[in-house]
C-alpha cells in the first residue's frame, strides 16, 4: 500500500501521529493508497518552515522566482501522464478529462503567474507641486491556502502558483479525499529548486489541519476554495483576527437559454455544462431556464442526449466517470428523493448505470438526472447538489428570466444563449453572478477576474486582483 506524506521544510515527511487516512479510488470503491491523517502539530512545524523560508524568498529578484515557478510547470509537463492517472484514480473523472483539462490547466497556472508577476506594477499618484505618491506592494507572509476535491490539481496551483509568485511562503492544504497529486506536485517542487519552506504541504481533515491553519495567529491570509458552509466557518474564525480572506464557494448556476439561441449550440453545451465532471464543477449550469417557445423541444432532446451519455469506467472512453466519493454519491440519492416529494418529474437518469465493468462494480457511479416541473423556491432549485442533475424550468420574458436566475442566495456563474446583441448586455449587466458567459460556457483567460457573489464568495482569483490580494499595499507620500 503506497503511503503519501506531508511536504515540509523541504521533506517528504511523515504526520507527527503516524496516523493515516484510507483513501479510495471511487470507480472501484476499493482502498488504494493512504494519506497522512495531521494535525496542529504537523501544522506548527510546516509553519516554522514557512516563517524561515520567507526572508529570502520575498527578497528574491522576481526574475528569479519567476524561473522557478516555470521550472515547476515543466514538472508537470514532463509528468502529465502519471498525474492524469493519479487524478482519476483519486476523483473518479475521465482519464481524457484529467489529460485534456485538469493537468494541463495546472501546468498553465504556474506559467501563467511566472510571467504575471513580472508585469505586476505599483501605482503612483502626482500630487503636482506638493508631491507625489507611490504604493508599495509587499508580500504578506505566510499564507494558509485550502482547496477542494473537483479539480485537485487544477484549483490547488490556481492558489498556489500566485502565492508564491508574489513573494509568500504557504502551509497548504489539499482535500483529504483527493490529495495524490498534491502530493506529487511536491515531489516535482523538489526537483524544480523551490527552496525548502516555501511551500509546504499538510495533508489531512478540514476539521483537524484546515481548521490549525485558519486559527493559527501568524498566517496572515486564508485563500480557501470549498462549500458555502465551510466558508462560513472558516469566517467565523479568520474573521475577527483581521486576516485577509480570499473565499470562493458554492453555487446554484443558471444556464438562461433565450428562443432566439443558435439551438444546437445552446443544446449541446448545455450537456457539456449540466453534466461535465459528472456535474461537479462549481461552474455548471444546475438551473436550467428556457424561454416557454421552445421549451417543451428542448426539454424533449436534452432529456434525449442526456440518455445517451455513456457513463463507466473513467479509464474507457467514456462521457461521465464516478461520483468523487460514497457521502457524495448519498447526498445526490438524497436529493433525487426530493424530487418527489417536491412534486417534480424525473425524465432519466438518478440511478445506477447497467453493465458496468468488472472492475466497477462496488465504484460509486450515478446516471445524469433531468428534473422539470419545480418551482424556484424548491430544495432542488435553491441548494448545490454539485452532482449529476440539473432542473429545467421555463420562463416568459427578460424579467422573469432575470428574476429566476437570481432567485438563489447563490451568486458565482450563469450563462446566457441569445443572439440578441443588445440584450445580451442588458440580461449580463443584471444577472447576480461573478462570471458570464455568452454563447459559452468555461471559456477561461486566467488574466480575469474570478469569482462569486452572495454566498458564492468574497474576493476575486486570477490575474492581477489574486497578485493584489496576495500582497499589501502601503502608501508613500513624498513631498516636494
Ligand atoms: P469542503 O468545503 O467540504 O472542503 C474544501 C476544503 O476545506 C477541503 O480541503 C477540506 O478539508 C477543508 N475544510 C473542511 N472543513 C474545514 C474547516 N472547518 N476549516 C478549514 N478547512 C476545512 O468542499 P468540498 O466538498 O471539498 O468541495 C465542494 C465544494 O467546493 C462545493 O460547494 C463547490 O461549489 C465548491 N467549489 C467552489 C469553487 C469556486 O471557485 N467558487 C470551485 C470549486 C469548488
Amino acid at each position: 500500500m503506497q503511503h503519501f506524506s506531508n511536504y515540509i521544510g523541504g521533506e517528504l515527511v511523515p504526520p507527527l501521529s503516524g496516523n493515516y487516512l484510507d483513501l479510495i479510488n471511487p470507480a472501484t470503491g476499493k482502498v488504494y493508497a493512504q494519506v497522512p491523517d495531521s494535525h496542529s502539530e504537523d501544522v506548527e512545524a510546516a509553519y516554522e518552515a514557512a516563517a524561515k523560508a520567507f526572508p529570502a524568498w520575498a527578497s528574491m529578484k522576481v526574475a528569479e522566482r519567476a524561473d522557478i515557478l516555470h521550472a515547476i510547470a515543466d514538472g508537470i509537463a514532463r509528468r502529465h501522464e502519471e498525474l492524469a492517472l493519479a487524478e482519476t484514480t483519486d476523483n473518479g473523472k475521465p482519464l481524457k478529462l484529467s489529460q485534456r483539462v485538469d493537468i494541463p490547466r495546472a501546468e498553465s497556472n504556474f506559467r501563467f503567474f511566472s510571467r504575471a508577476i513580472t508585469q505586476f506594477s505599483n501605482e503612483s499618484h502626482d500630487m503636482g507641486e506638493m508631491g507625489f505618491n507611490y504604493t508599495l506592494r509587499r508580500p504578506l507572509g505566510v499564507v494558509g491556502l485550502i482547496s477542494p476535491w473537483n479539480l485537485p490539481l487544477y484549483l490547488f496551483s490556481w492558489k498556489v502558483a500566485p502565492a508564491l509568485a508574489s513573494g509568500n511562503t504557504a502551509v497548504a492544504k489539499p482535500s483529504e479525499v483527493t490529495p495524490y497529486t498534491a502530493y506529487l506536485l511536491s515531489e516535482i517542487c523538489k526537483g524544480a529548486g523551490l527552496p525548502d519552506g516555501v511551500l509546504n504541504i499538510v495533508h489531512g481533515k478540514g476539521a483537524e489541519v484546515g481548521e490549525a491553519i485558519v486559527q493559527h495567529p501568524k498566517i496572515k491570509a486564508i485563500s480557501f476554495t470549498g462549500s458555502t458552509a465551510v466558508g462560513k466557518r472558516i469566517a467565523s474564525i479568520a474573521g475577527p483576527m483581521f486576516k485577509k480572506m480570499s473565499l470562493e464557494m458554492g453555487g446554484k448556476n443558471a444556464n438562461v437559454i433565450f428562443a432566439d439561441a443558435d439551438y444546437e449550440n445552446a443544446l449541446n453545451t448545455s450537456i457539456q455544462s449540466s453534466f461535465a465532471n459528472q456535474g461537479q464543477i462549481c461552474l455548471c449550469g444546475s438551473r436550467i431556464l428556457v424561454e416557454k417557445p421552445i421549451y417543451e423541444r428542448f426539454v424533449e432532446d436534452f432529456v434525449e442526449k442526456t440518455k445517451q451519455l455513456k457513463v463507466g469506467d473513467p479509464l474507457e472512453k467514456v462521457n461521465m466517470g464516478a461520483i468523487v466519493s460514497k457521502p457524495q454519491l448519498d447526498k445526490d440519492l438524497s436529493y433525487l428523493q426530493l424530487v418527489k416529494t417536491e412534486g417534480g418529474t424525473l425524465h432519466t437518469g438518478g440511478h445506477r448505470p447497467e453493465n458496468l465493468s468488472e472492475r466497477c462494480q462496488e465504484g460509486y457511479f450515478l446516471r445524469p438526472a433531468v428534473i422539470t416541473g419545480l418551482g424556484p423556491s424548491c430544495r432542488l432549485n435553491q441548494e448545490e447538489v454539485f452532482g449529476p442533475l440539473v432542473t429545467i424550468q421555463p420562463f416568459e420574458g427578460e424579467e422573469e428570466a432575470l428574476a429566476l436566475a437570481n432567485a438563489t442566495p447563490y451568486g458565482l456563474s450563469a450563462t446566457l444563449w441569445t443572439q440578441h446583441l443588445q440584450r445580451a448586455h442588458r440580461v449580463a449587466a443584471s444577472l447576480e453572478a461573478g462570471i458570464i458567459w455568452v454563447n459559452s460556457w468555461l471559456v477561461r483567460d486566467l488574466r480575469t477576474p474570478f469569482g462569486g457573489v452572495k454566498q458564492s464568495g468574497v474576493g476575486r482569483e486570477g490575474g492581477l486582483e489574486v497578485l493584489r490580494f496576495f500582497t499589501e499595499p502601503k502608501n508613500v507620500f513624498i513631498k516636494l
